[in-house]
């Protein structure tokens, strides 16, 4: 049982001061294990899913621990990089740092964000003026090490924040670089959904006698989540898809695909069929990567399709439904996938349509999850009758009608900890609104001028 307070870890009154005003009013179990841990000084390796708090668990201790540190001065010498905390996706960092600026709103520690496929010498300025915590993806933060932009010696903390999705990415060898550029002396914090023999490895490497910390099983997947699965022809997906999203009254889903393409197609189809759909993937300019985002997050858009590497660590509150139009070969990719709702101790639904090739994917997923998913009767037809239509060849029986349904009930681990049972209560600011869904959106954000500019970067290439 998680009972302790914010103020129970020692945490200044600066600090305490941006959580009570982010709505915070208990430690997550992530946070109540970690922040001590951190502060006295220890390397740590934790297992903690999505949604969990784990940025929290990371960034308030490292303020802490830098807060002596801060200054008022001007002067950029006064603001080196003290602490460095790498992220896998460019979404990760910004929703990274967003967090660690809110919790350090009272203090004089400066942040900044820099992520390719953003003109580079919009970030240089910014650098120059000097920041104490810097977050980063690995390509990018190269870059400005090779420019000189950047001086990593006085690096005293360091966070890989979801290292298996890091190394997924083959951000290895870029990791090497970096980590042979810091001080020996430091503190290592390594953040990891799933811990594969790789990840192991890695914390073998990088973290000196780390103390474990787990708030979940590794490799299980949220308690609050609930599991579905359709078995269902590959043709017949879409429809089901639009039935799903029809009867659902879930204001925003967000819907996988395996492609970019299907991603793209997905959310024409969609939107000419009344959605307000948009989709998310690598081959869309970071400007409209963010628009689709923003316009989620608003609630003008109510279904976003959305490719693995671009959905990485996208925190929507109270994101109520994920649909796996696809499921993914890798089945820790489920396990990420289905980490967008149930944040934060809310509930959610995760639901996914398997076709008939893809059920080994299904077995592979229930494996690591050590769960057997609920299987769904399928959907009572609301188009004409299929003896109206001409028959589509993926629309046969064997496929389509003996679904075999097997009701069995989602097996249960114990619940680690009540708050997680508790639902989930956002701060008024965070608060989402959600117009209705079917009114087609041209979402307008004030984007920071940082995004106007784009240019490829090869070593932050997604999907
Ligand atoms: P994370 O796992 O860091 O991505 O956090 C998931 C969500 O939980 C974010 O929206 C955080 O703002 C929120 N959150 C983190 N810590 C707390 C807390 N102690 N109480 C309430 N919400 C929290």
């Amino acid at each position: 049982m998680n009972n302790i307070s914010f103020e129970d870890l020692n945490l200044a009154p600066e600090i305490l001061r941006a959580l009570t005003e982010s709505g915070y009013t208990v430690p997550t179990p992530i946070q109540a294990q970690a922040i001590p841990l951190v502060l006295e000084g220890c390397d740590l390796m934790a297992g903690a899913q999505t949604g969990t708090g784990k940025t929290a668990a990371f960034a308030l201790p490292m303020l802490q621990k830098l807060l002596p540190l801060a200054t008022p001065s001007p002067s950029p010498a006064r603001h080196p990089v003290r602490a460095l905390i790498l992220v896998p996706t460019r979404e990760l960092a910004i929703q990274v740092e967003a967090s660690v600026q809110a919790y350090a709103k009272h203090s004089h520690l400066r942040s900044l964000v820099v992520f390719g496929g953003v003109d580079i010498k919009t970030q240089t300025p910014h650098l120059r003026t000097g920041v104490e915590i810097l977050v980063a993806t690995p390509g990018r933060l190269l870059d400005h090490i090779e420019q000189k932009t950047v001086q990593l010696n006085q690096v005293q903390m360091l966070v890989l924040d979801e290292a298996d999705r890091m190394l997924d990415m083959g951000f290895m060898p870029d990791l090497k670089r970096i980590l042979a550029l810091l001080p020996k002396q430091r503190q290592t914090l390594m953040f990891s959904a799933t811990f594969s023999n790789e990840i192991k490895r890695l914390s073998e490497d990088f973290l000196v006698s780390p103390r474990l910390i787990e708030v979940a099983r590794s490799n299980a997947t949220s308690e609050n989540i609930t599991q579905k699965v359709y078995l269902v022809g590959h043709a017949e997906k879409h429809d089901l898809l639009a039935q799903l999203l029809r009867g659902s009254d879930a204001k925003q889903t967000l819907v996988f695909t395996k492609t970019k393409l299907t991603a793209s197609r997905l959310a024409r189809q969609l939107h000419r069929e009344g959605f307000a759909a948009d989709a998310i993937h690598g081959d869309k300019s970071q400007l409209e990567r963010i628009q689709a985002l923003d316009a989620f997050k608003q609630g003008k858009t109510a279904v976003l399709i959305a490719t693995d590497v671009a959905a990485r660590g996208l925190d929507i509150d109270h994101l109520p439904m994920v649909i796996n139009y696809e499921i993914p070969s890798a089945p820790e990719d489920y396990v990420h996938r289905i980490g967008r709702t149930g944040r934060a101790g809310a509930s959610g639904m995760a639901v996914s349509l398997v076709a008939p090739e893809e059920e080994k994917y299904l077995l592979e997923i229930e494996k690591l999850i050590k769960t057997t998913i609920q299987r769904e009767a399928p959907l009572p037809t609301r188009s004409p009758a299929p003896a109206a239509r001409a028959p589509r060849a993926e629309s046969r029986p064997e496929h389509h009608v003996h679904i075999r349904a097997q009701h069995t009930p989602v097996s249960k681990t114990p619940v680690h900890d009540a708050w997680f049972n508790k639902p989930y209560e956002p701060s008024a600011s965070t608060r989402v609104v959600t117009p209705p869904r079917d009114l087609p959106s041209k979402p307008k954000s004030q984007l920071p001028a940082l995004f106007m500019r784009r240019k490829a970067n090869p070593s932050d290439a997604e999907d």
